[in-house]
């Protein structure tokens, strides 16, 4: 082993008691994740962020939709709470709108989102991940982890190869398999699937909605993703539906027709394109964890990613540590 690799093993040895790969791994890209990620980064500590997808952000991921790049995965708002939004334009470097044109002006609504919907988020986290030195593993599925409670550290396997780190940070979607054994046997995650359905519509009008809870024929709610996609002005309207099942993804005329009825679309509108995406989530069981007792809460730690505006609870923590936008660019 080379002298200055030696050194820097007894250092990390000193500072941390046992040697391993990592300070922390981060399993996902939600924004939370993301944030948290940073954070850690900018406190000075090894962090890995595995993401077992193509593409970062979890469920605010942007997905191509009709030959239309960078849509957002579906329906979301992000709350009204105004410090989360000075924080996403002052350290995330989003220029914020107003996230309902219409309700806006009357009843006056507080609603925000980025100009370019969930992709500008995620695309400018991904960036302070690469610049900050967090390493971030694309495509990687962190497969099983082992909590070894009596060295404080965990064991993972990613890509078939074993990793070790003093801490593994976990979101209410982290997909993971227990080695432990008495654990292992009991961990059962339960799977949620979310069916989307989207409209790309020839409307000659301009967009009347953006966010709308539609409550009918099996959608929960819609969005008209027309200005965040950039299609303003083309005679084009991309909507995206959140529906309940996958048996409601065929029901495209009814739900073009409801729009109609409620004066949101034009009635000279039609169809141009479908295309349909099911997002699935595996939400994380943590009850059976608690058999390893404390020491394993030394080593795990969670993150309540529930609603993005839970990033109130951390602003002013992560503020501390972080580059605002425009010094961190
Ligand atoms: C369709 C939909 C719409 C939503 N809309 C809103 C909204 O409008 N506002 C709001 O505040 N919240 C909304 N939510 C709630 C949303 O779940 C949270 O805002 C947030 O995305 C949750 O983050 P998460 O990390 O728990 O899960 P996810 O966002 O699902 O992210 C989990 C990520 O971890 C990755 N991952 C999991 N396991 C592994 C593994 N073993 N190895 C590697 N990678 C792994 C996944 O690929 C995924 O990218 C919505 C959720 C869904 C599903």
């Amino acid at each position: 082993m080379p002298k200055q690799l030696l050194l820097l093993c007894l250092w990390c040895i000193a500072l941390y008691g046992v040697e391993t790969d990592f300070d922390y791994v981060v399993v996902g890209t939600s924004p939370l994740s993301m944030f948290e990620a940073l954070y850690k980064r900018c406190e000075g500590h090894r962090v890995l962020v595995v993401e077992q997808a193509t593409e970062c952000g979890g469920a605010w991921k942007s997905l191509t939709i009709c030959g239309v790049p960078n849509v957002d995965l579906g329906c979301h708002e992000f709350g009204q709470d105004l410090a989360v939004r000075k924080f996403l334009e002052e350290y995330a470097g989003c220029n914020i709108i107003c996230n309902a044109p219409l309700s806006c002006q009357s009843p006056p609504t507080k609603e925000f989102y980025p100009s370019r919907g969930c992709y500008e988020l995620i695309h400018n986290l991904e960036y302070l991940l690469q610049t900050s030195g967090v390493i971030l593993w694309m495509n990687c599925k962190l497969e099983s982890l082992f909590l070894d409670t009596d060295r404080e550290i965990a064991e993972v396997r990613i890509n078939g190869a074993r990793y070790t780190t003093r801490k593994l940070l976990l979101s209410n979607s982290s997909d993971i398999q227990i080695e432990n054994p008495g654990v292992r046997d009991m961990y059962q995650a339960k799977v949620q699937t979310y069916p989307h359905l989207y409209l790309l519509i020839e409307d000659p009008t301009l967009p009347r909605f953006t966010y709308k809870n539609l409550g009918v024929n099996g959608a929960s709610r819609a969005m008209n993703l027309t200005p965040f996609a950039g299609l303003e002005g083309t005679g084009k309207q991309l909507i995206s539906f959140q529906l309940h099942k996958e048996n409601f993804l065929d029901l495209q005329d009814n739900y073009l027709e409801e729009l109609k009825k409620q004066g949101l679309l034009d009635p000279s509108a039609r169809i141009l394109c479908k295309q349909t995406y099911i997002y699935k989530q595996v939400l994380l069981n943590r009850t059976p964890l608690h058999q390893l007792g404390e020491s394993a809460n030394k080593i795990l730690e969670f993150i309540d990613t529930g609603h993005i505006n839970h990033m109130a609870l951390h602003l002013e923590r992560w503020k501390r540590v972080m580059k605002p936008w425009k010094n961190a660019i």
